[in-house]
């Protein structure tokens, strides 16, 4: 069973992974390249992952068998596991609790592309609606808190597998980068008594010098303080504090704004490691009115070294601005 582990200075949590534990011999100095054989995302390999939680598959097709479009299934290796109790508990001043939560993949198509940009407009919606529908589902859960998806593509991104999947990973605590956002959204509010996100968003479509993609629901733009070169975020225009409360209209508009995006940042920068996140505010908190939910896309082009580890300050070589000029250049 996995540990969350809180740091008694920063109140920040941390998963050990005793499972898992590794021999310092088990750390190569440069990470394995990622396979160019045998994948167990591609049609036909279904009997290599564990079983499927749910999949979007061809009418009269079987579970765990070909034809199908999306699957979702549980992480071989889980940082946090489903069965359990949190059993929240001291150690002395030290605070622990079981690692429970989900760790899910979703494999986005059945063809081994090692991006969503191939996918069609429709296909892409339909991976979001996966994203939501598996949301939705773990919402229920009472023991979780907050569900983040996530996508590392490349293996400077932590990808250990090339073909295009995400990530889901619902946490019992809500994440401490969750709270600062909500938190420093929330001092915004209590003062001017707007959303900041949503008042950000006006001001970029005002001055157009950081947007890269703009659609009736949708923008990408690169944010004022980005802390890395082509930092990209994308928002609904409408405010919400919820992935999934995403409707169907928006999630039609939002595939084709994000695979516009990510496709003039594989362009420009000839297909980078890159992340994607959703921040989206947690399961137990109702509609917020500060808290606006988008997805942050971080090009891995630099590295984090010694300064930003001691300062949490970033040096970000490229000014967000010529970012956005090059970006909305590529065509
Ligand atoms: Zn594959
Ligand atoms: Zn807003
Ligand atoms: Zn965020």
């Amino acid at each position: 069973m996995p540990e969350l582990r809180k740091d008694p200075i920063l109140g920040r949590w941390v998963i050990i992974a005793t499972e898992r534990a590794k021999r310092p011999s088990d750390f190569k100095p440069e990470p394995a390249p990622v396979s160019r054989g045998f994948c167990p995302f591609c049609e036909g390999n279904e009997d290599k992952t564990p079983p499927e939680i749910r999949a979007y598959r061809q009418p009269g097709s079987r579970g765990n068998g070909p034809d199908w479009r999306i699957r979702v299934v549980p992480n071989k290796f889980p940082a946090l596991q489903i069965e359990g109790d949190l059993d929240n508990r001291g150690d002395g001043i030290y605070d622990m609790m079981n690692g429970i939560g989900a760790h899910e993949v979703i494999i986005e198509t059945p063809k081994h592309e090692v991006s969503l940009t191939p996918l069609s407009d429709g296909h892409v919606a339909e991976v979001l609606e996966a994203y939501r529908e598996r949301l939705m589902d773990l919402k229920k859960d009472p023991r979780l808190a907050c569900g983040m998806i996530f996508k590392n593509v490349g293996t400077t991104a932590g990808a250990s597998l090339e073909h295009t999947h995400s990530q889901l990973i619902v946490t019992p605590i809500v994440p401490k980068r969750v709270v600062e956002e909500m938190d420093g959204a929330k001092q915004f509010y209590n003062f001017r008594g707007r959303c900041i996100f949503c008042d950000m968003i006006k001001q970029e479509l005002r001055s157009q010098t950081r947007i890269v993609v703009s659609s009736d629901h949708f923008v990408a733009f690169e944010p004022y303080a980005a802390r890395f070169p082509f930092e990209t975020w994308v928002l609904p225009k409408v405010h919400s504090s919820h992935f999934e409360d995403l409707t169907e209209p928006q999630r039609f508009d939002l595939a084709v704004v994000l695979k516009r995006t990510l496709g003039k940042i594989e362009k420009a920068l000839q297909m980078p490691p890159y992340n994607y996140i959703i921040h989206s505010a947690p399961f137990i908190e109702p509609s917020m009115k500060h808290f606006h939910w988008h997805f942050e896309i971080i090009p891995r082009l630099t590295k984090m070294a010694g300064f930003e580890w001691g300062t949490g300050f970033y040096i970000n070589p490229v000014p967000p601005e010529a970012a956005a000029q090059d970006l909305r250049d590529v065509r």
